[in-house]
């Protein structure tokens, strides 16, 4: 009876309630803030259907599963078949961390073009009612054709901060990098005076690399910007200064700031993915053992790799710590065998070695982590998702931006907020835009302005006790938004 009554209380709401089209860009540290945002919108009381691919109908799933019932009964999660194997790419290669090496990542943006090509038939015809507004995913640059053809408004998520987004803006109109005679010659990019922001072409987002393997793709994505209504961040207006405010008026685009979004629902060490939840539990055991703000936490994104010798001195690194470290390795099993064997002696991988520094090979759960009273600190390649859950958690950042946009966002942590240090990394780390090996088309980023970590041994001189000396955050006073 009762749920005779829930079904047509859904179905009564589909046709008073907006409804919200949600299409995540394909890439796991995209979905969950988008997902999120979507929950968010269910919340509110509108209808949200959100549109992935079967690889990733679990991750969504789980995530929407986890918001409770605050209007979870309203969204619904459908799922296109996505062409990999057509495009020449491995079967179930359905997001961007999944692609195997740099040299198909070209191969998945047409597969993602193709894949709009099938979203498009499904709109159209959507049983219950057609859409009142989509929000897509940075690279779904298909959608706002689409959204005409309906007659609909169209958002873009892009994952990146206000900051960053008006960093790019100001480069696509006024192209700084182009006037310079090297990749490692500064420039200014003045977006926020008197904040100085000056960086090299080196350090800048695909999009501006004279090298683009996906130029065509990055055309169409300014496109997509240029024509959307407007711009969704995972962020809030009082945290970067006036950068939102800034957007606004230098896109002419509503400019929406509704996070953070990790905020919207308790943390958990819940994960999709079975074999993850050990790691995941074993993780928050370990922490529970340790003093309050004592542990460092090392981690680079849902795919930050870097080569096998830089990791292994990192590695050195992180072991001759006086705190405890611990340490998140993605591809740990592509790693040679020395390497492997080198953690396995000395972490605390297997729970073997007698060491302070626990290496998770698999994924951590990161905002739980955060959100730990042990963890006093956070050595971060700046990635936008996570430096957002680490301001929300309270936790100061050492900044080592990897690739894309995570440069502009060091300059928002280390000089705009004065949240964070930088470690030194001048160049890129790791592969570009993939989960790839990291080995291939790398620039490895050794080159640091100081010695290397010289936080950490900064730091021990002045740690009798071990502790991380790292101050307490001087954001306390930015509180979760009521959602
Ligand atoms: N993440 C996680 N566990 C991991 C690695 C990453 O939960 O082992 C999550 C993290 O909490 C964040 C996202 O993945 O939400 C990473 O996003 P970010 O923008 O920081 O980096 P990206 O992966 O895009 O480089």
């Amino acid at each position: 009876m009762d749920s005779h009554r829930n079904e047509s209380q859904r179905e009564s709401e589909m046709v008073t309630k907006p409804h919200f089209v949600v299409i995540p860009w394909l890439a796991t540290s995209h979905m969950i803030p988008i997902v999120d945002i979507a929950c968010l919108l269910a919340a509110h009381g509108a209808v949200v259907t959100i549109i992935t691919t079967p690889a990733s109908a679990r991750l969504v799933q789980s995530r929407v599963d986890r918001a409770g019932d605050q209007g979870t009964s309203r969204i619904t999660v459908t799922t296109i078949p996505f062409p990999a194997t057509e495009a020449g790419l491995p079967e179930g290669c359905e997001r961007v961390d999944h692609v195997p090496s740099p040299d198909m990542v070209p191969s998945f943006f047409d597969a993602a073009m193709q894949f709009g090509d099938a979203v498009a038939p499904h709109c159209r015809l959507m049983s219950q009612r057609r859409p009142n507004c989509f929000v897509a995913g940075i690279s779904h640059t298909w959608a706002h054709v689409l959204a005409r053809e309906l007659g609909t408004p169209c958002f873009i998520f892009h994952g990146f901060c206000a900051f960053s987004l008006l960093c790019c803006e100001y480069l696509n109109t006024h192209k700084p990098h182009e006037a310079v005679a090297s990749p490692d010659e500064l420039f200014d990019v003045p977006v926020l005076p008197p904040f100085e922001c000056r960086l090299t072409r080196r350090q800048l987002p695909l999009q501006f690399l004279p090298s683009c393997p996906i130029e065509d793709r990055m055309r169409e994505l300014r496109e997509f910007e240029l024509a959307v209504d407007g711009i969704v961040v995972n962020s809030f207006e009082e945290l970067e200064r006036d950068s939102a405010a800034r957007l606004a008026a230098a896109t002419g685009k509503k400019v929406f700031a509704v996070g953070p979004v990790s905020l919207s629902h308790s943390p958990t060490v819940h994960d999709p993915r079975a074999a993850a939840s050990d790691d995941a539990k074993r993780c928050m055991a370990w922490l529970e053992a340790k003093e309050a703000r004592s542990v460092l936490y090392v981690s680079f994104g849902s795919a930050g790799r870097m080569p096998p010798a830089q990791l292994m001195q990192l590695g050195m690194a992180l072991v001759s710590c006086p705190w405890p470290v611990l340490w998140v390795i993605k591809g740990a099993g592509s790693l040679p065998d020395d390497v492997k064997e080198w953690l396995r002696e000395n972490t605390d991988a297997d729970g073997v070695a007698d060491s302070q520094c626990l290496a998770v090979r698999g994924w951590a759960p990161q905002v739980a982590i955060l959100s730990h009273p042990a963890v006093g600190g956070f050595v971060t390649h700046c990635g936008w998702g996570s430096t957002l859950e680490s301001i929300a958690a309270g936790v100061p950042m050492a900044a080592w931006p990897f690739s894309a946009e995570q440069f502009l966002n060091e300059k928002l942590i280390v000089d705009v907020l004065g949240i964070g240090v930088s470690i030194g990394v001048t160049k890129p780390t790791g592969g570009v835009l993939t989960g790839g090996s990291g080995e291939e088309k790398v620039d490895v980023g050794t080159e640091q302005k100081g010695p290397p970590f010289s936080f950490l041994h900064c730091n021990r001189e002045h740690t009798p006790t071990g502790r991380m000396p790292l101050p307490p955050p001087p954001i306390h006073s930015v509180a979760p938004r009521a959602s």
